[in-house]
């Protein structure tokens, strides 16, 4: 079975857009507010926006599931405030619920969390426990700057976090770390505040000794670890100067990285710096990247492809990276499975 740890619903019918906006245009002036009732979304529109697109590039791949969650870009959690993520975060998640009851082979939950910048996340503790006990969600996008691009917020290893992560560890479902929209002009969204965003966040938790705290508490890395393979020398070595255990004990039984690089020496790097025990399968179809290589003439995001190029890893190894580490990263995906 091959599994797609990193999927967003990008196709969800235009009529979420407009309620966003009119959300967004009620903040200035109430009376444009929309109410929460008057999106309707029927289910032959949502199997439409699937069945054209995800369901589709699914099989072209030769992929069996994704866990799926609401497209990143749209979070957008520096807009409004904690009442606003927390519609938009409910709106956006009953969605994706609807999706993966209508197509319970091919899509498993991830919420997004109703987080907002200055207010502690264990605000998000209602909604996490809402969609994993209500959906059946296996985990949830966690972002580690909700300022969008002005990391406003306490770094992820603050005890600002931790009530959140108690319920993570209690609930035994793992956080993607994964940021969404940029406000900041400097920093292109998905060219460079993803990447700072991944690279940032294993940054803090080599700073720290979260894990000494919470050491049952997952978090998956998208985008190949943001630039965090490439210069794993660098960690290894600020890791050492801090007096801090060897990456692979320090971090590894807790951080893992998924395949969302768009090139092969991307993935042969990623393979030979991090375990296999490590790595998950991931594309983000329908996401950051959806051109095709003319240097190979297929689609920059068909990740399996570069794996299955990657002649050193053993079937074992494959077999983790494909769909082994999911059922190890997220227990309820493996319990789900067994039903
Ligand atoms: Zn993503």
């Amino acid at each position: 079975m091959i599994i797609d740890c990193h999927g967003h619903y990008t196709t969800a019918p235009k009529s979420l857009e407009t309620f966003r906006q009119r959300q967004i245009d009620g903040l200035k002036d109430a009376r444009l507010a929309p109410a929460k009732d008057s999106l309707i979304i029927g289910d032959d529109e949502i199997r439409d926006s699937i069945e054209g697109a995800q369901l589709r590039i699914q099989r072209e791949r030769g992929t069996d599931l994704t866990i799926f969650s609401p497209r990143a870009g749209g979070m957008g959690h520096h807009i409004g405030n904690a009442v606003t993520s927390a519609l938009w975060s409910g709106i956006c998640n009953e969605l994706i619920h609807r999706v993966c009851t209508l197509f319970p082979k091919n899509f498993v939950g991830v919420c997004q969390l109703p987080q907002s910048p200055g207010v502690p996340p264990a605000n998000c503790i209602a909604e996490l426990e809402r969609c994993v006990n209500e959906y059946g969600f296996i985990g949830c996008n966690l972002n580690p700057d909700p300022s969008g691009g002005y990391w406003t917020d306490p770094p992820l290893t603050d005890r600002y976090w931790y009530p959140l992560y108690e319920k993570l560890v209690e609930l035994d479902v793992p956080a993607m770390v994964h940021v969404s929209a940029s406000c900041n002009p400097a920093f292109h969204f998905t060219g460079a505040h993803y990447i700072n965003g991944d690279t940032t966040a294993f940054m803090q938790f080599i700073s720290a000794d979260l894990f000494k705290d919470f050491p049952t508490l997952r978090f998956v890395i998208p985008h190949g670890g943001g630039a965090v393979p490439y210069h794993w020398g660098r960690y290894r070595g600020l890791a050492q100067d801090m007096g801090k255990p060897p990456l692979k004990d320090f971090l590894l039984n807790n951080v893992y990285f998924d395949t969302c690089v768009y090139h092969q020496a991307g993935i042969d790097l990623l393979t030979k710096v991090i375990p296999a025990d490590n790595i998950l399968f991931a594309s983000e179809i329908v996401g950051a990247v959806r051109g095709i290589d003319p240097e190979t003439g297929h689609y920059y995001d068909d990740t399996k492809r570069y794996i299955d190029k990657v002649d050193w890893l053993s079937a074992a190894d494959r077999e983790k990276i494909f769909s082994g580490n999911v059922r190890k990263v997220y227990p309820r995906f493996a319990a789900r499975a067994a039903q």
